[in-house]
Order: C-alpha cells, then structure tokens, then sequence
C-alpha cells in the first residue's frame, strides 16, 4: 500500500498537470474510507524525498488504524530499498527521453558504417543463380524523417536531418520498375506533397500510391479539400496508356496521436486535433480512386465495440455529426490470437484489428477503411505504461518456444531513403546498401542475403545467433520484446549484431542442430 502511493505521487507528477491534481487524485477515495487523496495532494505539492513521503504515509496508516509505529526506521528503509529495486520513475521523463534519443542517434548514425560494409560486401560474394531484376509486394519512400509532434507512442525521438537532398527522379524509376505499390512514409511529410503527386503524375507501372500523413495540414476544411483536388488533378495527368492507379491516404489516428495533452499553464488541447480527422474524411468521401483510411493503435478498447463509440471515436462521431456526417454500419474483424488486456492482466480475447465503415453525408456515402495495429516498445514508447497499449507478448511467447502460431511476417520489403539509404520496413536500420553509390545492384541482395531471408521467415535460429553474439543483450532484449517482430527489431539494432549474425546464419546454413 505505502509502495502505491509512492508510485501514485511519481505518477502525477510525471503525468498530470498540477491543476488538475485534485481531480485526478479524487479517483483514489472511495465512500466510507479515508480520504487518502488529501494526502497525496499535500505530498505532491510540497514534493518530498521518497523516504520523507513512506514516512509521512506510514504515520497516517498507523493514525488511522490507531496503532503503534514500531520500528519506523527500518521498515522506511526496507521500503526505500524495496522502491529503487523496481526501478520505477528512476530518471526523469526528459532524461529518459534524452537516452532514448541519444541511442537512436548513434544507431542511425551508424547505419552503413564499415560493419554494414562488410557484412554487405560478404552478401555480395554469394551467388543465389538468379539474374532477374526482384520485384516486391510494395516498395517505400522516406523523402524525410522529420516531425514536429512527439507523440508518446513514436517509435522515434531522434531523427536523421535529410536537407538538401539529391533529385529523388532516380529513386522513383528503379521504384517504378519494381513494384506496382508505393507508399510514402517517414515523418510529417506536408512538406513532400508535391514529390507524392508528381509519383502520382509520372510512374507508369504504380497502381497503389500511399501515403501516410498524421493530419496537421487538415487544419481548415479548404487545405483538406485542397489535398484532394491536388490528388485528382494528379491521376488525371496519367496518360491513358499507363496503368490504372488508386490513391491511399492513411491517417493515423489513435489516443495518441489525438490525445489530449495540457500546455504549461495547464489549457487542454488535443495534440492532432480530431476535428483535422473529420476534415479529411469528409474531403476524401466520393473522390474517385481516392480511398482513405484511418490507421489506429490498439488500446484497451479494441476489447469491444466500445471502440468504436468512445475515446477518440467517439470524438470523431461528434465533430462528424456536428458537419451532418454520420458513420454508421461498422463491418469488423478480430485479430485470430487471443491478446492480453493491458489494464486487466490476465484476462484475455480477441481485439478488433479492421473495419469497413459507412460514412454518411449530406449527399455521398463513401466506406472509410480502419486498421488497428500494436504498438511496439520502440524509441519513446519505450516509456509508455504497459495499461495503455496492447502488446504481443502471449505471440512473443508462443513464438520462442517453437508454437508457430499465426502472425504476420516481418516485413522485409524495401524502404528507400531520400538520401539513398536502402533499408528494410520491419527494421529501418538494416542497411542494404545506398542506392545513389551503387544503383539496382542494392536489390540484388534481397535473394541472397541470409539475414533478410532470416528475418522474413521470422526464423527462430536468429534467437541462437543473437545470444552467441552477445548472452547479455541478448537477456536483456528477450525480457523488455513486447512481439516477435520488437524483438528482431531490436536484435538487429547493433551493426556488429547484423554482421556477427549474418556470418552465423552462412557458416550454419545446413546445420539442422542450429535451431533452438
Ligand atoms: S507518431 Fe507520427 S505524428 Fe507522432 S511524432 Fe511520430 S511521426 Fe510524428
């Protein structure tokens, strides 16, 4: 009991304004018990030591309880000890997200360093005796990595700067030639918008331009309409003899990119206002060959159909209703595992992970597409609570000791940077090499390289070749991989990692004994 009010006052502290520290702490008293949020908001205005505060909080048990306190300096210091055993609130939040931000610099930093070099160059020595050109399910493009929002569950703090970059022309007609769905992706792409339509404009072979955008433009119902009519006026610059084309505008929207977050004088405002949200649905709604849908992050209300009717939805259905939009008539589907309800351990179930929804309006009906995906522990999610998001650690489970459940691959397509850098979607730091130095010989290494084929089988004996290579971080790793996927993302993290596990993967390529 003293332990959780120690962490309740941490709690606060780190997410609550001050000004609304009564209401939060009010949720704590119940009718007919002392009223211990009186307490808590006298300790967390006057910020106390950790001792300070189990002492204060042992004399009122002990007061209320009308007992004797015995021995009240040893259990203070058993308790403190207790305390910084559990590693709880140990460094501030800025600095914590300062060390995320730091190690993400040194890795992005690192990316096609002299380790990537050689395990690329021992990639190129293989022959996998087919010369054909590879062509992929989807290819992406990160014309920049930039973005001016923080969310909490990004799964970046630090970004590489990409200014002045070359003409993306070459990176578009090697992309054209090898796949026929692209997507945009990276940061706040506003600014790249023009570069998405001239895609749209001039390859030839695309079918799916995608593009993901966080709806900060949105911030008038004119600049929504406006993307639109710059996306129509696009594809009809296609001549008639190139391939048909659709456009996707994904748009996140979850708790935390809408959520609702207090400036320093304590104004509540959303982060990504939901009313952007509703902008865009009602510009995109009837465009032809235009399609948007909303990209989620599962949360504890994925449980149920409540999903759809509180929290940012229900927002969403307010600020829609409000324009004489309705969505009505939701199809959708569960994920096939049972997940873990982040605010109720040990209760499990199915979450609802897509949608097809009817939306509404004055004169067009138009089906809005909803995917909900997981959140990985990854850059500042890393300091989320575990209750507010819903992870894969039942699949991480399964997987380890060999269960097959279903899942979804790792996805090992391609993603080419603005500035050259080849790397792969499930793991922007695998480096196949930089498409400005070398040109299609970068594609030539997908067939070949056994740590890409490794990771896109989701292949076990990638847990052996990560604890050869380093039993700690390998311990470290397999207690915080909240899925398959964290894992091999955070397995492959290290360059000397990818080089030492890409000659593991060659020397044990015929070695049955090598799975775990
Ligand atoms: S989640 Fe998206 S909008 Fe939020 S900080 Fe990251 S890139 Fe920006």
């Amino acid at each position: 009991m003293v332990l959780s009010f120690l962490f309740a006052c941490h709690w606060l502290h780190r997410e609550v304004h001050p000004r609304y520290f009564s209401q939060v702490a009010e949720v704590m008293d119940r009718p007919g018990h002392a009223k211990w949020s009186s307490l808590l908001l006298m300790i967390c205005t006057n910020p106390l030591d950790d001792a300070s505060f189990i002492g204060h909080i042992l004399d009122r048990l002990v007061e209320t309880n009308a007992g004797k306190a015995e021995n009240r300096e040893k259990i203070i210091g058993d308790l403190v000890h207790k305390w910084r055993g559990l590693g709880l609130y140990a460094t501030t939040r800025p600095l914590a997200v300062r060390q995320i931000g730091a190690v993400e610099k040194a890795v992005m930093q690192d990316l096609g360093g002299p380790n990537d070099r050689e395990r690329i160059s021992r990639v190129d020595l293989l022959d996998d005796g087919d010369p054909s050109e590879p062509f992929f399910d989807k290819m992406a493009l990160i014309p920049r990595m930039a973005c001016p929002q923080s969310c909490r569950h990004c799964m970046f703090v630090w970004r590489p700067p990409m200014n002045n970059m070359p003409d993306a022309g070459p990176l578009l007609k090697s992309i054209n030639r090898q796949t026929s769905n692209l997507l945009f992706t990276g940061g706040d792409l506003t600014k790249d918008l023009n570069l998405f339509y001239h895609a749209i404009a001039t390859m030839d072979r695309v079918e799916t331009f995608a593009i993901l955008l966080n709806g900060l433009w949105a911030c008038s119902q004119t600049a929504a309409d406006h993307l639109f009519a710059n996306l129509r006026r696009s594809l009809n610059r296609r001549p008639s003899f190139f391939s048909k084309a659709d456009v996707l505008v994904q748009i996140s929207f979850d708790e935390f990119h809408q959520e609702i977050i207090a400036n320093r004088s304590g104004d509540l405002n959303e982060r990504i206002p939901v009313a952007h949200i509703a902008r865009i649905l009602i510009a995109g709604a009837g465009q032809p060959h235009c399609q948007v849908a909303l990209i989620h992050k599962q949360n504890s209300l994925n449980f149920s159909i409540q999903l759809f009717q509180k929290g940012v939805f229900g927002r969403l259905l307010a600020e829609l209703e409000q324009q004489g939009w309705k969505m009505e008539d939701i199809h959708w589907q569960t994920s096939p595992r049972l997940k873990e309800h982040p605010s109720q351990p040990g209760v499990q179930g199915g979450v609802i992970r897509e949608a097809k929804i009817l939306l509404r309006g004055p004169s067009v009906t138009t089906t809005v597409y909803f995917v909900s995906s997981c959140v990985d522990s990854l850059g500042r999610a890393e300091l989320l609570d575990p209750s507010e998001y819903v992870c894969e650690n039942l699949l991480f489970e399964d997987w380890v000791h060999g269960r097959s459940p279903p899942m979804d691959p790792f996805d090992t397509d391609p993603m080419l940077w603005r500035n050259g850098n080849v790397t792969l979607f499930g793991a922007i730091h695998v480096w196949m090499g930089n498409y400005f130095v070398e040109g299609e010989r970068v594609f030539s290494r997908w067939r070949k390289d056994p740590l890409r084929v490794a990771l896109g089988r989701l292949d076990r004996r990638l847990l052996v070749a990560h604890q050869a290579w380093n039993p700690q971080q390998h311990q470290r790793l397999m207690q915080t991989a909240t899925s398959p996927h964290s894992f091999l993302h955070g397995m492959t993290r290290n360059s000397g990692a990818r080089l030492f596990i890409t000659q593991w993967l060659l020397e044990n390529r015929d070695d049955p004994s090598s799975s775990p």
